[in-house]
């Protein structure tokens, strides 16, 4: 195997993704340089800045909440669920803290107008301008499926080291269309999830799946995107699934719109399901 590896590592040396500089046998998603450089969302901000108050969130997307008075009812309706689900789950340590915790969590912030989302983390920001940005490149549009699957161990583990997959029961991706499917010969959110699942033990189900095609969401901004994502999800979950932590894996969040139409469709399919939002990276602002 090792004399393999030499001669597969001569013919095609690895390199890295992000800056392009060989790596060597011990360096494994990214080179040691880009690994330590990675924008790691929670280093960047971890819980926001925590003077903030609601009605002067920086981080909430307007679009997203056009109506103050709805978003602060989804706050309480949410901050009661959140202490109801604390009694049906012992094990589950979360407390007010966490809560609060968890309420300065900007993804959640972002998918919430739409859908309650227990919890949400992210591996990186995503910026256009940042090298960074070439991982999402390669496993969306370059056929590295392996590299997918490799950030999704990484972003488990980084993860893991936050307490994210306490109590979580699942790993559903977000669904491409089945045309992009077979275009693409892979969806990358399934091989990020399978990354996550090397790492976590969990399942990856696909439980979602695309109804209508509609424009990529690439080529669309605000309300548009949201608009474009709304009801295209749908999603079936079996018996033994019920009243399960799912957490929903996609490459990039942006605006929130994909995860929160997914999470609406879970929660469509059970009520009781309780969904947690992981892309891995997040474009938002
Ligand atoms: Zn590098």
């Amino acid at each position: 195997m090792g004399l393999l590896r030499d001669v597969k590592e001569l013919l095609m040396p690895r390199v890295c993704p992000v800056c392009g500089h060989l790596m060597t046998d011990c360096e494994d998603v990214v080179c040691a340089f880009c690994a330590i450089g990675l924008p790691r969302y929670i280093n960047l901000n971890p819980n926001l800045n925590p003077n903030l108050n609601d009605n002067e969130n920086p981080n909430l997307n307007p679009n997203l909440n056009p109506n103050e008075n709805e978003f602060r009812a989804l706050k309480a309706r949410l901050g009661a669920k959140a202490s109801k689900n604390e009694d049906q789950n012992p094990n589950d340590n979360e407390n007010d803290n966490q809560n609060e915790r968890f309420w300065d969590n900007v993804l959640l912030r972002a998918a919430w107008s739409k859908a309650d989302v227990r919890r949400g983390t992210t591996l990186m920001a995503y910026n256009h301008d940042s090298p960074y940005h070439r991982l999402v490149v390669a496993i969306k549009f370059m056929d590295k499926r392996e590299l997918a699957v490799k950030l999704g161990r990484w972003a488990a583990m980084e993860a893991g080291r936050q307490g994210f997959w306490q109590g979580m029961d699942a790993l559903v991706p977000v669904p491409l269309t089945r045309w992009r499917r077979f275009c693409r010969g892979y969806n990358q959110a399934e091989m990020l999830a399978r990354g996550m699942a090397e790492v976590t033990g969990l399942p990856v189900l696909n439980l979602i799946r695309r109804t209508k095609n509609r424009k990529p969401q690439s080529r669309l901004n605000g309300m548009a995107r949201i608009r474009n994502a709304e009801g295209i999800y749908e999603a079936s979950i079996p018996n033994e699934w019920r009243g399960k932590r799912l957490v929903v894996v996609d490459d990039v969040m942006t605006t929130g719109a994909t995860m929160a139409n997914c999470a609406l469709a879970l929660k469509n399919a059970d009520k009781y399901a309780e969904i947690c939002i992981f892309p891995l990276a997040y474009a938002g602002k």
